[in-house]
């Protein structure tokens, strides 16, 4: 009997209306072609949810995720719900609760497009962010007292236990055996003195374990300059929560378009769902246009079989996108015509055509 995968299916809002059914068309036809079932069940979490229900999500709703072999997601976020609400927390909810303490976050320039970095090739950029996803400056711990308009003050405090640090160094110290075997730390640590120094000091003992894994470490401010003058130096990179946020859309930034990006929140010890998204937000300036480019949400259906060990299927459905870029068949972002649903049915085209 061939296999059957659980997946729950959040658009989300804006653009996730039209992205995330494009991906689910992908992951239609590949399941098709490697013979195993995908079964869908759609929940509309999300802001649009908030306006509705004033939660983001249902009270069962974690309850009822864990029932699922993974979760594939759009984006949370309309402009009229303020997203300083500390109910807006789908995604936060739900990568903490899951333990999904793994953000993974690839950055590749793929074939037929320009990187905006005009002397960079394909070759030069290849590598992956890996952002702690469960602690650090996300904790949400902190406080706005307002004595009066002129005295007022704010603080946000940043946790990282060794727990935190150890797992995350350890999955990065993993996946770079699967690559070229390097880890770069990013830190800041000469001025983040406490935190991000004992952050350092676990890594250093973590990487003492992989012998076989060249291991540096190098400052936000340097590595947000290298990543624009020289991101061939980089393999896996190993950062945390707010660094990881910020150097992910720089990653896609410089592969052409934040709309490339796909990225996975991931549980390793897979004893709840993972999660996967694409790395850009919900983009209400341009949902509802058939306009979106779909690659980072079908790039995350890859990376969502990848985990659950459909590893042929997976390659087959990159192998599908750069096929379409590569014949410059492109969405608006990058300079072309072709509408959301053109570069699905482009994909879905190559994997079916391919031996
Ligand atoms: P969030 O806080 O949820 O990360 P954001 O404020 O960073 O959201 P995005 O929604 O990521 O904002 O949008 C940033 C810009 O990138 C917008 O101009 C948007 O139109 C563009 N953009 C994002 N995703 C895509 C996509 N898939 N295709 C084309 N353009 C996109
Ligand atoms: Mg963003």
């Amino acid at each position: 009997m061939s296999k059957t995968y659980k997946i729950a299916v959040v658009n989300g809002d804006g653009i996730g209306a039209e992205i995330v059914p494009a991906g689910v068309s992908v992951l239609d036809a590949i399941a098709k072609k490697h013979g195993f079932n995908i079964e869908k069940q759609s929940f509309p979490f999300g802001a649009g949810y908030y306006r509705d229900h004033g939660k983001f999500m249902s009270d069962d709703a974690i309850e009822t995720l864990k029932k699922f072999d993974a979760i594939y997601f759009g984006a949370v976020g309309l402009p009229e719900i303020d997203d300083t609400l500390p109910a807006r927390d789908y995604t936060f909810k739900v990568r903490t609760e899951l333990k999904q303490y793994v953000n993974y976050r690839p950055v590749k320039l793929f074939s037929g497009l320009k990187s905006p970095l005009r002397t960079k090739t394909e070759k030069d950029i290849d590598f992956v962010v890996v952002r702690e996803n469960n602690e650090g400056e996300f904790v949400q711990s902190g406080k706005t007292f307002y004595a009066d308009d002129a005295h007022g003050f704010a603080t946000d405090t940043s946790v990282f236990t060794r727990f935190g640090i150890e797992r995350i160094a350890h999955y990065s110290f993993q996946l770079a055996r699967k690559r070229r075997k390097k880890v770069t730390n990013v830190t800041k640590s000469n001025t983040l003195i406490n935190s991000l120094a004992y952050w350092d000091r676990v890594i250093a003992e973590v990487a003492e374990q992989y012998p076989d894994v060249e291991f540096s470490k190098m400052y936000i401010d340097n590595a947000s300059a290298s990543f624009v003058l020289r991101p061939e130096v980089f393999d896996v990179i190993l950062t945390t929560n707010l660094f990881g946020d910020i150097l992910s859309d720089l990653g896609g930034a410089i592969m052409g378009s934040l709309g490339l990006g796909g990225s996975g929140n991931i549980n390793p010890e897979k004893d709840f769902p993972s999660m996967f998204e694409p790395i850009h937000g919900s983009a209400p300036d341009i949902a509802g246009k058939n306009i979106a480019n779909p690659i980072g949400q079908i790039w995350s259906a890859a990376i969502m079989l990848d985990h659950l060990g459909e590893t042929e299927a997976a390659n087959d459905i990159v192998a599908g996108i750069e096929a379409t870029t590569a014949e410059g068949n492109l969405t608006v972002d990058l300079g072309g015509n072709a509408s959301t649903s053109d570069i699905a049915n482009r994909i879905i085209k190559h994997i079916e055509a391919k031996k």
